[in-house]
């Protein structure tokens, strides 16, 4: 799968919102979800929706018409200040703000009164943080003023602190809140509806007080998807921790001395660095740097050390490690990394659950060994159809070269005439079908076995025999097990005439194919594209009767004995061949 990429356990992330709504609940606070560390994300808010989210609060309006655009079904609040430019937007977009400003207000109210809308608003007081927020001297004057201004319902009060000053939520300032709504109701005689106690911050205050007061709100971000408070960033007791996780990919591995030789000066961002000689070490560089990621916030899952980055590339000390290219490197982010990850373009963000992922490919594994265990019970009524060449058939495909010199893609004949009008409804969209094997021989198939198994010998030179032939069996057939020796097997991938390559279904680069779980057909981790991708190709194939393979999403069957396993039918049709 392409790196870098962002996993986002969305599985997690419900734990950890559920946990919180009931934690925060049990003393009647409400949550708002702010998903400002994740864009926006739309998979992400609708997951916190399904946990009985009602706000979510972003501080970019972009965010907010983002999670709107997919169809996300909220109140949303604008967390960051409105700047006066934006109020007409504000009110468009946003059904509730935080504000500190009279003028901005004001503005907020000619828009209100311009669409016809009521805009809520929630006062922000300064406790002592010194970021946003009106001196509580003058929350009287603006309350004043505010609550009787068109468009505009005063929904209440909020604080934000530990954002910029370091100042801890405590039971002082947080009483200090509750007195002010106390104070403003009965001055004014009004009800406030909320009473906005802080972030993710406000934990610690909130386990050890004694009595929340009036708080009855707050607007959590990072202790939903890094499942920590961020007073000492310990992590909460029962929340996942890794929820979000850093993919990348190495990109070169070798032996080099730790200190840089030469005359040193500056590094490429006018710093110049100090090294600690430590030898020879195996030094390993990561497809990841600035440019991707807020690096000082990763952490890595395995015992290796960061040594540095740069725009593009990060280095590490593998220690004891045998990093070799190719392999993939899971990091922690904190939360400056998270939302530098989510933000930047470069960074692919590919969710779903590896709870349902794992059952997913329990489930296959069991259905495959179900099917081993049919197949001798299955018998062949062949039909004795011949074999016709796909090569000279002048379909529109394309066909991948195969280490069997003068391979020929053969196929029985119904299967033929499927791959022919297959052919032709993707010409209707400017593709071609791909094709990677057809019939293959018993010997062929012996090839193609012995060539993956001595791969895996040099890849795990420390594996038995015994083990290795496991793994390999694991997506190649043994040659007296193969369907490819009926004529009815195609394994096949979708070429993209306007792109110029092939399409990526998740596992593949071009006709090169990762060989893993996600290369079971329908894998929730794959991404967006891949799934469509995917759906397309067992599509054309499904409505030509083949069946799609339990563990290969390429390979189809039909007439064999596999296809008749998977259709429920106890004949087969073709037989080896
Ligand atoms: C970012 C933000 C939050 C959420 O903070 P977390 O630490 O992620 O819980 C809450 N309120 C305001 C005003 C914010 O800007």
């Amino acid at each position: 799968m392409i790196t870098p990429r962002i996993e986002i356990d969305l599985e997690k992330i419900a734990h950890n919102a559920k946990t919180l709504i009931n934690l925060y609940g049990s003393k009647g606070i409400h949550l708002i979800a702010v998903t400002k560390a994740v864009r926006g994300n739309p998979r992400i808010a609708r997951t916190l929706v399904n946990c009985g989210i009602d706000i979510l609060a972003d501080s970019r309006i972009e965010n907010i018409k983002r999670m709107r655009g997919a169809g996300v079904q909220a109140q949303f609040l604008l967390t960051r200040t409105p700047a006066l430019s934006q109020a007409e937007a504000v009110v468009k977009y946003a059904d509730i703000s935080l504000n500190t400003e009279f003028s901005v207000i004001e503005r907020l109210s000619a828009h209100a009164i311009e669409y016809d809308k009521s805009h809520k608003i929630i006062l922000m007081l300064e406790l002592g943080d010194l970021r946003e927020g009106l001196m509580p001297s003058d929350l009287d004057d603006m309350v004043k003023q505010v609550s009787k201004m068109e468009g505009i319902n005063l929904a209440g009060i909020g604080a934000n602190l530990a954002c910029f000053g370091g100042v801890i939520p405590d039971d002082e300032n947080m009483g200090k809140l509750s007195s002010i709504a106390n104070d403003i109701e009965n001055k004014h005689g009004l009800k406030l509806e909320y009473v906005s106690g802080g972030n993710s911050a406000n934990y610690n205050w909130f386990m050890s007080t004694q009595d929340v007061g009036r708080v009855n709100n707050l607007r959590l971000g990072e202790s939903i998807y890094l499942g920590c408070e961020t007073v000492s960033r310990k992590p909460i007791p029962g929340l996942h921790t890794d929820a979000m996780t850093l993919v990348s990919e190495i990109v070169e591995s070798k032996i080099k001395p730790s200190l840089p030789y030469g005359t040193i000066a500056q590094d490429a961002f006018g710093n110049t660095p100090k090294f600690v000689d430590q030898g020879q070490i195996r030094r390993a560089i990561l497809g990841i740097g600035l440019q991707d990621v807020q690096v000082s916030g990763l952490t890595p899952r395995v015992d290796i050390e960061i040594i540095g980055a740069s725009s593009d590339h990060l280095i590490v000390n593998a220690k004891d490690l045998e990093l070799s290219v190719g392999n993939e490197l899971e990091f922690d982010l904190n939360y400056a990394a998270l939302l530098s990850a989510m933000s930047s373009r470069h960074v692919n963000k590919v969710s779903s659950d590896r709870v349902n992922a794992h059952e997913y490919c329990e489930r296959v594994e069991k259905n495959y060994r179900r099917h081993l265990q049919l197949q001798p019970g299955i018998s062949i009524k062949e039909d004795h159809s011949p074999m016709h060449n796909l090569n000279e058939s002048g379909f529109n495909l394309m066909f991948e070269p195969s280490s069997q010199p003068g391979y020929k893609f053969m196929v029985r004949e119904a299967v033929y005439e499927k791959i022919g009008r297959i052919s032709k409804r993707l010409d209707m969209e400017d593709k071609t079908l791909w094709l990677r094997s057809a019939w293959r021989s018993f010997e062929h198939q012996r090839l193609l076995w012995q060539e993956r198994v001595a791969q895996l010998q040099i890849e795990y030179p420390k594996k038995e025999l015994e083990e290795i032939e496991e793994l390999v069996s694991y997506f190649i057939a043994p040659p007296s097990k193969s369907m490819h020796a009926t004529g009815g097997a195609v394994d096949a991938l979708i070429y993209d005439l306007k792109q110029n390559a092939i399409m990526r279904f998740g596992t593949n680069d071009g006709f090169k194919i990762t060989l893993n779980d996600k290369c079971y057909p329908y894998h929730p981790y794959i991404t967006p594209e891949a799934k469509n991708n995917r759906k397309l190709l067992i599509g054309l194939f499904e409505a030509e009767d083949f069946v799609v393979d339990l563990k290969e999403y390429w390979h189809f069957d039909y007439g064999n004995v596999s296809w008749a396993i998977d259709k429920g039918k106890d004949q087969a049709i073709y037989g080896v061949i």
